[in-house]
């Protein structure tokens, strides 16, 4: 059985991580979480002391990223092990995802990760979640979702996120923070954030983690 993709692309604090980690539980495969990437490289810059704007010394950092992403059976979540180190929780914050998206900009950085994301593909199936799946990792992908939500949506839910897990958070330099990460992934020049062509959007301000589920699942169903 040749191995097939779901992508799930769209800005921060759309869901997409939620839901995808729910559809490859679902389905019984592998999940790419490739913001996690991204993000991994930023906190392995401040590690390793590498400026994030060096782009020489971050293609070689992505290169030899050693990351492990660990999925309990029975659980949706991945747990992230970065040089031995669990870091799950310590690259969720907004100053990880802020350097993330700075060093998502450099061209040597997402040519260095291109093959890595690639090989998460195996049968007999992966769902592929970030800014570019459908358009430059996985173009052939059968079935593209684009997911939306208002920004003062998002901020709001990474507000309650960011709360329930016992963090500090403040609505409006979240709704802040986010909205200039999309100004940023949506303008760069290389792999902006934008639906392909043949993606399916869902705007999921309205709708809850299940509707947005089971909306994608029937669209799954109609291509079996
Ligand atoms: O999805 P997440 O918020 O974890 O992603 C962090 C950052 O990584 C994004 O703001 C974006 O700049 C970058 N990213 C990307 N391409 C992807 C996934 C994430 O440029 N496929």
């Amino acid at each position: 059985v040749r191995p097939t993709v779901i992508t799930i692309d769209g800005p921060s604090g759309s869901g997409k991580g939620t839901v995808a980690g729910l559809l490859a539980t679902k389905l019984g495969w592998k999940l790419l979480d490739s913001g996690a990437l991204y993000r991994l490289l930023a906190f392995a810059a401040r590690n390793h002391g590498v400026d994030l704007t060096n782009e020489e010394a971050l293609k070689v950092l992505a290169a030899h990223l050693d990351v492990q992403f660990i999925t309990a059976p029975s659980h949706n979540a991945q747990q992230i092990i970065l040089e031995g180190e669990d870091v799950t929780d310590a690259i969720r914050n907004e100053q990880v995802g802020a350097g993330a998206s700075q060093v998502a900009a450099l061209p040597a950085v997402r040519e260095a990760l291109l093959q890595r994301q690639r090989a998460f593909l195996e049968a007999p199936g992966l769902v592929a979640d970030g800014r570019d799946m459908g358009t430059v990792v996985f173009p052939e992908a059968p079935l593209k979702i684009f997911l939306t939500a208002t920004a003062q949506e998002r901020a709001r839910r990474r507000y309650l996120q960011l709360k329930g897990k016992g963090h500090d958070a403040n609505l409006s330099s979240l709704l802040d923070e986010i909205s200039e990460r999309d100004e940023r992934d949506s303008k760069r020049a290389v792999a902006p954030l934008k639906p392909a062509p043949d993606a399916i959007q869902l705007d999921s301000t309205e709708l809850s983690v299940e509707q947005v589920l089971e909306h994608i699942m029937s669209e799954v169903a109609r291509r079996d």
